[in-house]
């Protein structure tokens, strides 16, 4: 059992909060105690208590859109301010340079999930587009599973929540279809205890066919698993155009991925017509501003689509487009931006996309609150200091104040996998070793 005391102010979901303490057991949040009760926990050896003086606890944030091996290849020289189309190619390189394999894959993952952790990210979804046997490295092992094991295998070492999405950026349907169904017969017995949940997701109608929608969506079909895919990016509706005569989400439509149990990443450039259509569809959406800003991709209209009643979740993309996997910094970007393209969103609102929207989405109705019944993930963040003085309202100063926070400690399914600012399952340098071994840095000067 793990206890957690004396919270300023604890973050249940986006319209409850409360004061005072939370239990935690069996990896789930029990009934909490009232407010101002200070009797001491003594249950056992392995009962711990945290003190959340001056500490805000939200639920874990759950990362919707990530692309983990990424983070390997932040700030490559290239890749900034330039054109979907010269961005592409820089990254392939990269990625040929590296060579994609299993110890590159554990190695950014690793990185990825310490630094989603260190940031309060107890989940996150990895869009992993790039295959050894895919046209962007020219390899030629085609079964990926190696590359997912090593990923889920990083993820579980440091006590995080992974959604691996088998991606396809440009791959032969058939090879991607036959390599999705390798990693899920491989890795689906893992799946069992909530830590490990496998996915498809084809990168998005510019660079997949009708034939890899189709194949993945029948692997889902097969074994229960979501869908998730990008959209509407800028250059998203360009090529659709240019290739098809026809904008992105009549292609998703036609290829039958306008569905309950899909999730829709980026959709900057969408008209209210096809607002009204996705929320007709039951498909859900990923917000990923940290990405689509600098990427010049426009900005997610994110206050229509909740008012139309699309649950949208936040994520941060991967480290070629935003270097940063900093969940709740891309909230605070989410709500500074909002009003340029709508009306405003609050701070619960934008913190609610970042733990139960991004959970939804998932399929994961666990994930995201501090229901009783809800995981046990959670993340203490202190408030005390003086980035957060003269804060009237904590939850509003949690996203607002002090940009860059991280969490005091954070828990997943009940256990403590950041202590004091620290990981506890491993040693941040050797993470950081271990990658900058594997992939040299890239001279700039
Ligand atoms: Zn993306």
């Amino acid at each position: 059992m793990l206890t957690i005391t004396r919270a300023t102010r604890i973050v249940v979901d986006e319209s409850t909060e409360r004061d005072g303490d939370l239990v935690l057991r069996e990896g789930m949040v029990s009934a909490g105690r009232p407010a101002g009760s200070t009797e001491t926990v003594i249950a056992g050896d392995q009962d711990e208590t945290l003190d959340a003086s001056g500490c805000v606890v939200t639920p874990g944030l759950v990362n919707a859109h990530h692309h983990l091996l990424q983070s390997a290849f932040r700030t490559l020289p290239g890749t900034r301010g330039v054109a979907m189309k010269d961005w592409l190619p820089t990254m392939a390189a990269a990625y040929a340079r590296a060579g994609v394999d299993a110890e590159l894959a554990h190695a950014a993952a690793s990185v990825g999930v310490a630094e989603g952790l260190l940031c309060g990210v107890t989940t996150v979804a990895d869009h992993h587009l790039t295959w050894p046997g895919g046209s962007d490295t020219g390899g030629s092992d085609t079964s990926g599973v190696a590359i997912a094991t090593a990923t889920a295998d990083a993820a579980r070492f440091l006590g995080g929540r992974l959604v691996f999405v088998r991606g396809s950026a440009r791959d032969d349907p058939q090879e991607a279809a036959l390599s999705a169904e390798a990693i899920v017969q491989a890795l689906l017995p893992r799946t069992a205890d909530g830590m490990l949940q496998l996915a498809v997701g084809p990168a998005g109608v510019h660079s997949d066919s009708r034939e890899t929608f189709e194949l993945l969506a029948g692997i889902a079909a097969k074994y229960g698993l979501r869908r998730r895919t990008q959209a509407n990016e800028q250059v998203d509706v360009v090529i659709a155009l240019e290739r098809y005569g026809k904008r992105p989400i009549d292609l998703l439509e036609d290829w039958g991925w306008l569905e309950p149990g899909v999730t829709l990443a980026h959709l900057c450039d969408v008209t209210e017509d096809e607002i009204r259509r996705l929320a007709a569809s039951g498909i859900t959406a990923t917000h990923a501003p940290g990405c689509d800003l600098p990427m010049g991709w426009g900005i997610a209209p994110v206050a229509a689509l909740r008012t139309a009643d699309i649950t949208v979740g936040l994520g941060t993309s991967g480290g070629g487009s935003n270097d940063a996997g900093h969940l709740l910094a891309d909230a605070r970007l989410a709500m500074q931006v909002a009003p340029l393209v709508g009306p405003p969103i609050s701070a619960r609102e934008a913190l609610g996309m970042a733990t139960a929207g991004s959970a939804v989405g998932l399929g994961r109705p666990e994930l995201g609150t501090l229901r009783p019944g809800s995981a046990a993930d959670l993340c203490l963040w202190d408030v005390s200091g003086v980035a957060d003085a003269g804060v009237a309202d904590p939850v509003a100063g949690l996203l607002w104040a002090n940009p860059g926070r991280r969490p005091k400690h954070v828990v997943v399914a009940g256990r403590v996998v950041v202590r004091d600012y620290q990981l506890v399952n491993a040693d941040e340098r050797e993470l950081v070793a271990r990658l900058g071994n594997r992939v040299p840095r890239v001279p700039t000067l």
